[in-house]
């Protein structure tokens, strides 16, 4: 005899909920999670494998709390003028929106964003005890400063979330969109840059806004552009006192020796690890051509990957793909499906099988 969920006293606010799902099958063309689907090069794989193994005599022991190294490593990759103070990693970048949300929503609390979005915003907030507020888009999912502050005055939130580009949709953020959330908002405002580094080069980082705005956190991962999802490593930047909040959520040594000495060495060598952006968003660019001549309406994306309308069944289109061995991602848009760029050969098989597929 099993029991089911209904059985346990579990919390009544997660009664009925869904955890997060993006399925994970052993599909030869993964493109359904924006990983970086390229492997890390061999010399770097060396020179992580290294510095883990030098971990390995000090294991009986914590290790620092304060990931001392890879603060500085962060800073230093960042620039902006940011000091380790300014710095705070985590298991993730969602482990990081974890924290930022234990220290400053909560029971009582609430938090907004601008719907649709990253579907842990949601998940994370119930997680601890906050009530999630959905806003709206406008056409293409754009958002304009005027009603974004509007939206954000409205909520009265104490925790805003703006996802710049926007997951699932690729949608660009202007700036101008951030610094008016941040002055609409009594709260916290954090931007979600977790793809950034695929955004045209000359496109100005939230982080540019940082000084002065002790209410503003700028989130980064390395699961994306930097090819190490695995690793579960996330960061952030922000006032020096917001990361002293943190400390007081933060489980103690919640970032393994082993994690530490293997982002410090992966950023030792960030410009090779990001070698592979430039291939990217070609790639990315090619889906979005494509598609558009195949007849399906992709969105404009400053991200690893392409939201695209103009399907007839998103759910029988991702099962024909799937049994051709093509995994990408129903987002639960009506009429649309996402799909991460790949390498280049990874590309060709997904637009070639949707291409064979048709329109379901
Ligand atoms: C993938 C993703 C993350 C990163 O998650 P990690 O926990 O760092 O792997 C964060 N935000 C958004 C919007 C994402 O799509």
């Amino acid at each position: 005899m099993t029991a089911t969920l209904d059985d346990l006293p579990i919390r009544d606010d997660l009664r009925g909920q869904r955890p997060y799902g993006a399925p994970q099958a052993p599909l030869p063309i993964a493109l359904n999670v924006n990983e970086n689907t390229h492997v890390i090069s061999e010399d770097v794989a060396d020179d992580i494998a290294g510095s883990i193994a030098k971990t390995i005599s000090e294991l009986n022991r914590y290790p620092d709390r304060e990931f001392t190294d890879l603060r500085e490593a962060f800073a230093s990759y960042l620039g902006h003028g940011l000091t380790p103070e300014q710095i705070w990693a985590g298991n993730g970048s969602n482990e990081v929106l974890q924290q930022v949300l234990q220290a400053f929503a909560g029971p009582g609390r609430r938090v907004f964003g601008f719907s649709p979005t990253y579907s842990m915003y949601p998940l994370l907030t119930r997680g601890v005890g906050a009530e999630w507020v959905a806003g709206s888009r406008g056409p293409r999912y754009e958002i304009t400063p005027e009603d974004a502050a509007e939206q954000v005055r409205a909520a009265d939130a104490d925790v805003v979330i703006l996802c710049a580009p926007n997951n699932p949709t690729g949608t660009p953020l202007p700036i101008e969109v951030v610094e008016s959330v941040y002055e609409a908002a009594r709260g916290i405002v954090v931007v979600d840059e977790a793809y950034f580094e695929f955004a045209p080069s000359e496109a100005p980082s939230a982080l540019t806004l940082l000084p002065g705005r002790e209410r503003l956190i700028v989130s980064r991962t390395m699961s994306k552009a930097f090819a190490f999802a695995g690793a579960r490593v996330g960061y952030l930047a922000a006032d020096a006192a917001v990361t002293d909040a943190l400390r007081l959520v933060r489980l103690p040594y919640h970032l393994s020796a082993l994690t530490q000495a293997a982002a410090v060495a992966a950023l030792r060598h960030s410009d090779e690890m990001l070698r592979t952006v430039d291939d990217i968003v070609v790639q990315r660019d090619r889906i979005s051509a494509t598609l558009e001549a195949l007849g399906y309406d992709p969105y404009p994306s400053w991200s690893n990957f392409v939201m695209f309308g103009g399907v007839e069944d998103p759910q029988e289109t991702w099962r024909r793909l799937y049994d051709r061995g093509v995994l990408i991602r129903d987002v639960g848009v009506a009429g649309h499906l996402r799909v991460s760029a790949g390498t280049e050969s990874e590309t060709t098989a997904f637009l070639d099988a949707l291409a064979a597929v048709g329109d379901a």
